[in-house]
């Protein structure tokens, strides 16, 4: 836990957000400003800055983030449709919390091109 961090606090408690996976390695919760019909952030419960940030060692964690917005697509109805995973990384990239965190969006079509 990093104490200035908004998503460990969402992870800890600290912080209300509005939980919809949890288990001992991740945690996921609906976006608090949501783009999408279902648009939910996956976040690892230690606190890792970025995908520039990963260790081989938490390669595993990340596979397990996948995993899970898989799972949750399912159960938000939105697997048959698609979905679409973001990991917005450094600030051309957007990102705005540094936990990192993987975006899941649907409900809709989505707009492509990206960039
Ligand atoms: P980033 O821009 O870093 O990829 O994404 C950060 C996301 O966190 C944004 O989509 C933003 O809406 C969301 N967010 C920011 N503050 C909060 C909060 O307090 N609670 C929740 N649930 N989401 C938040
Ligand atoms: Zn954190």
């Amino acid at each position: 836990m990093t104490a200035a961090c908004l998503f460990c606090k969402i992870v800890s408690g600290e912080i209300k957000g509005e939980i919809v996976f949890r288990d001992d390695q991740a945690t996921a919760f609906r976006d608090i400003n949501p783009v999408a019909p279902t648009h939910i952030l996956i976040v690892p419960n230690q606190h890792i800055e970025s995908v520039t940030a990963l260790e081989s060692k938490e390669e595993q964690l990340i596979g397990h983030l996948v995993a899970i917005a898989g799972q949750l697509a399912q159960s938000e109805g939105i697997a048959e449709g698609g979905y679409r995973l973001i990991t917005n990384t450094g600030p051309d990239a957007g990102q705005t919390i540094f936990h990192i965190h993987m975006h899941l969006l649907g409900g809709q079509e989505m707009k492509y091109p990206m960039g």
